[in-house]
């Protein structure tokens, strides 16, 4: 074939135009991409080849090769992986397959600081070469095709991209760029390897460099060189980081590795890495992210877990491994037990998944328990009156448990619909505003111990906003005795509070649904006062009853207002106002 010139998706050339343009804070993780690239060519290649060895060709070990020219001012990242056909090379490499792209590029603000932040987010992958290179070659022949059958692709990353044939031996990929004159920092073996080793250390391949060694000079009083020696040597670590023991990894080499599989920024919250033995056989790493995505909420998003069995990758996204509420959660699970062509549809009905799930939804709660626990510090809090000594790693849990909240709170909500088994813990972790914070730090356990002499209910009001909420003629009787109600604000508490009937044995009761028994906490005299003003107003009541016939079903007499006349109420059991404002809007 001759060559062809492609545009690239729209999509594409506005993300490359940002990219180029952009302030890039870390030029760098060009290097992580790519060779993640790299290394998930040899993972497909390795999964392919379990139903089909011949494509091992005559080159069984994989690896990954970074070499440079200083001449030509090009930095090369070779794999020897699946490769890719000519097709493969204009879809992959043309446009973006990921769901949510749309969505993602309408959030982009213009603000390069908030936008370049975005993008690290979404992940530029491949084209995260523009940051260095003003153009990129990329060379490749996929397992199982003709040497003849090789590709060219050539682009200067503005609007169009050229294919040509080609005939490459060596089956995979190379990626040849041409570095910017601002990016020349990469053409050195020192920087090279200082790069690899933050970012891709824990890549289980080797990574490949040519040795070099310092040449003095023929000429008198000229300066010695480093050249080339025409030996490759291994510059990472080459095991994958959740097969080393704890003990050998630094917390620095932990917060690299979430960034590189979550295309993180920040450093996470807190990770929980551990080797589970029993029934089945696994290794978790799982990490709380600090910050939520842009596509929290986006339907078809699921849990950022990796899935590998004997450290072979079997897939991203193994929803099956982490339930919806928890689809924050990132990491690795290594099984020892799943069968290496183990498919979506297997891993529904698995016993082991069922374990591993079971084993990583607690482990993902004890992590939010510990932070919980730690997230304030009272001093002088304890009865006994020791002075407590706090831990220098229970001091860096201080405010993290709020922090998390803020950003995953609604969703952690979801899980008292979704989780029957673990309906409490979930319940205990939950947090919300309420008449005396305005704030969501009130749990049900801080509510239980305020709660009056004589209150028998957990009360709560549900409404769109905090200033609706508070200002709700539902909460007058509650303020005037001084009783304590949760304030939630949510879209998604009416829903999740359905699956909640009590907490800890004490009832939860809307402030707005029926009508409100304050049981003991009425005295003899307000109850008697209020039978008489039913009797009294009972003509009132049928002729207002009669007015309102087809728009209210029930008129009565009520204690729970202190100041205004009257208020809606939903029927016990019934669908709150707010449900029914919701279901409204989505046009049911
Ligand atoms: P992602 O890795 O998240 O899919 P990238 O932008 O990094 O996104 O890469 C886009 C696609 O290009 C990959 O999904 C893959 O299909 C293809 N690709 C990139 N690099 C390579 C490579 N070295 N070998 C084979 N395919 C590659
Ligand atoms: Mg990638």
């Amino acid at each position: 074939m001759s060559k062809q010139t492609h545009s690239f998706q729209a999509e594409v050339a506005q993300l490359l135009h940002l990219v180029t343009h952009s302030l890039y804070s870390n030029p760098e993780i060009f290097l992580r991409e790519l060779i993640s690239n790299a290394s998930d060519a040899c993972d497909k290649l390795r999964f392919e080849a379990l139903n089909d060895a011949g494509l091992y060709e005559d080159a069984p070990n994989l690896e990954v090769r970074v070499s440079f020219d200083k001449e030509a001012k090009t930095l090369t990242i070779t794999d020897n992986g699946i490769g890719m056909s000519t097709q493969e090379a204009i879809d992959h490499l043309g446009t973006i397959a990921k769901s949510g792209t749309k969505d993602f590029m309408g959030k982009l603000s213009g603000d390069q600081k908030a936008d370049a932040q975005l993008i690290g987010q979404f992940g530029v992958g491949f084209y995260s070469g523009f940051i260095v290179a003003d153009k990129i070659t990329v060379e490749s022949r996929r397992a199982g095709m003709k040497p003849e059958e090789g590709v060219r692709w050539i682009s200067g990353g503005t609007g169009d991209f050229e294919v040509e044939s080609i005939t490459r031996a060596a089956r995979g990929t190379s990626v040849i760029l041409h570095l910017r004159d601002d990016a020349e920092e990469f053409l050195n073996a020192w920087k090279l390897k200082q790069v690899i080793g933050k970012y891709s250390d824990h890549i289980s391949l080797p990574i490949l460099m040519e040795k070099e060694e310092w040449k003095e000079s023929e000429k008198e009083g000229e300066p010695g060189a480093m050249v080339k020696t025409g030996e490759w040597e291994t510059v990472n670590k080459a095991s994958a980081l959740w097969t080393r023991p704890k003990k050998d990894i630094t917390d620095e080499q932990y917060q690299e590795f979430y960034k590189a599989i979550s295309h993180d920024y920040e450093n996470p919250l807190t990770w929980s890495h551990n080797r589970v033995e029993g029934n089945t056989e696994y290794t978790q790493l799982l990490y709380i992210p600090a910050k939520a995505p842009f596509d929290l909420y986006q339907r078809d998003k699921h849990a950022g877990i990796k899935l590998y069995v004997k450290r072979v990758f079997i897939m991203d996204d193994a929803e099956s491994l982490m339930p919806s509420y928890l689809r924050f959660v990132k990491g690795v699970i290594d099984s020892a037990d799943l069968p290496l062509n183990v498919s979506r549809e297997l891993l529904q009905e698995s016993r082991d998944v069922r374990l591993i799930r079971d084993g990583s939804v607690k482990r993902v709660l004890s992590m939010l328990e510990d932070l919980a626990k730690h997230d304030k510090h009272e001093a002088g809090a304890q009865a006994d009156g020791v002075t407590d000594v706090v831990s220098e790693e229970d001091k860096a849990k201080e405010g993290k448990y709020t922090q998390f909240y803020a950003e995953f709170g609604a969703v952690l909500k979801e899980g008292l619909g979704e989780d029957f088994g673990n309906r409490e813990r979930i319940a205990k972790l939950l947090r919300f505003a309420s008449t005396t914070s305005d704030t969501p730090s009130v749990s049900f356990a801080d509510y239980k111990a305020r709660m009056k002499e004589g209150q028998e209910a957990i009360y709560y009001i549900t409404a769109d906003t905090l200033a609706a909420a508070k200002n709700s003629p539902q909460l007058e009787v509650f303020k005037k005795k001084g009783i304590e109600v949760l304030l939630m604000t949510d879209r998604v508490d009416e829903w999740a509070l359905n699956y909640l009937q009590d907490f800890d044995g004490t009832p939860l009761q809307s402030v707005a649904k029926g009508a409100v028994d304050l049981g003991k906490l009425q005295d003899e005299a307000e109850k008697k006062a209020a039978e008489e003003a039913a009797e009294a107003f009972k003509p009132v009541l049928a002729k207002l009853k009669e007015a309102l016939k087809d728009k209210a079903e029930d008129v009565r007499a009520t204690t729970r207002l202190v100041d205004s006349p009257a208020c809606l109420v939903v029927q016990d059991g019934g669908m709150s106002t707010q449900l029914a404002r919701l279901l409204k809007q989505a046009g049911q």
